[in-house]
């Protein structure tokens, strides 16, 4: 069976699943979202592109854009950055504060949102202007100018910001924070409300299925040892306390958002992208976890299998 119609199967599969989950309501912003709305795309290793249902409607980022954030920090601290964030699966939720404490303010890994505060605080001591940068570097890695990052979404996390801000100055007072926590707050939450649709998604992280080097601009953006280690860390903490049940269920490297999308990789064959706004009880979209499910059983490809 073809890519094109394996997707198209499952896109007409996802409405089943449409109702079993909740939109993201903590974020007021998220929870004016359509909830039936169902997106797939994938880009393989040579550079075709495949997309089904709703793959052009952008959605907010969320928690898919720690793995950036990671990603421009390694590039600019390399492995000093694990002596302030860890890389073992934290089994909370991403918004948990009582490891922090126990464990003397060091995040467990840096797809918690303590950890991915964390990153952050380390970017904002390399780079004057975060934001900027950021979108610039999302621009050139999807080969795409106009993404933008979605204002409303960022004020109204800004304004509900309370257990974000705790982690952080719990942090803080462990000596593991060294910016401004409102400035930080302010550029974390314009990364998490980065507007993308599932195509562009595919693409701007080709990189980690393709050795570090991004497909689109041709360009090495982590290298080949960093790139298999943030894989690691994808498929042991980038679904938060539902990391094992996917890796099961799904057998490859991912990262969810409270937006509804899930990005996953195989290394070396394709980069997918799933969304749908309804998410089950860890934050992960029902629908997505579904799609990917069925995606990998009908192409018989696990990072597990050998034949992948
Ligand atoms: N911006 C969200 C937050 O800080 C990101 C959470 C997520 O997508 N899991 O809570």
């Amino acid at each position: 069976m073809s890519y094109q119609s394996i997707l198209d199967g499952i896109a007409a599969e996802a409405p089943k699943y449409f109702g079993k989950g909740k939109v993201a309501s903590y974020i007021p912003a998220l929870a004016q979202v359509n909830p039936d709305q169902f997106g797939i795309a994938l880009l393989t290793a040579d550079g075709e592109l495949y997309k089904a249902g709703d793959a052009d409607a952008r959605f907010s980022i969320q928690s898919i854009s720690k793995v950036l954030s990671l990603t421009l920090a390694l590039q600019r601290h390399g492995d000093r950055l694990w002596q302030r964030v860890g890389i073992e699966p934290s089994g909370t939720a991403f918004n948990s504060l009582v490891q922090l404490e126990y464990e003397n303010g060091k995040p467990r890994n840096p797809f918690i949102n303590a950890g991915a505060l964390v990153v952050v605080d380390a970017l904002m001591s390399r780079i004057s202007a975060p934001t900027h940068s950021m979108l610039e570097t999302v621009r050139r890695l999807a080969d795409e100018r106009s993404i933008l990052i979605d204002e409303t979404v960022s004020e109204s996390e800004y304004r509900h910001r309370e257990r974000n801000a705790a982690a952080a100055w719990l942090m803080k007072s462990f000596g593991n924070f060294f910016n401004d926590v409102d400035s930080v707050l302010r550029a974390y939450f314009s990364y998490c409300a980065i507007s993308m649709n599932c195509a562009e998604l595919v693409k701007a992280f080709s990189f980690l299925m393709n050795h570090g080097t991004c497909l689109q601009s041709n360009t090495e953006v982590l290298t080949p040892k960093q790139t298999q280690q943030v894989n690691a860390l994808l498929l042991t903490s980038g679904l938060y306390d539902a990391a094992g049940d996917f890796a099961f269920r799904v057998g490859m490297p991912g990262k969810s958002g409270v937006g509804g999308g899930i990005v996953g990789v195989i290394p070396g064959k394709f980069t997918v992208c799933v969304w749908s706004p309804e998410l089950n009880e860890f934050g992960n979209s029902v629908a997505g976890v579904f799609a990917l499910e069925r995606l990998t059983e009908a192409l018989d490809v696990s990072i597990f299998s050998g034949l992948a």
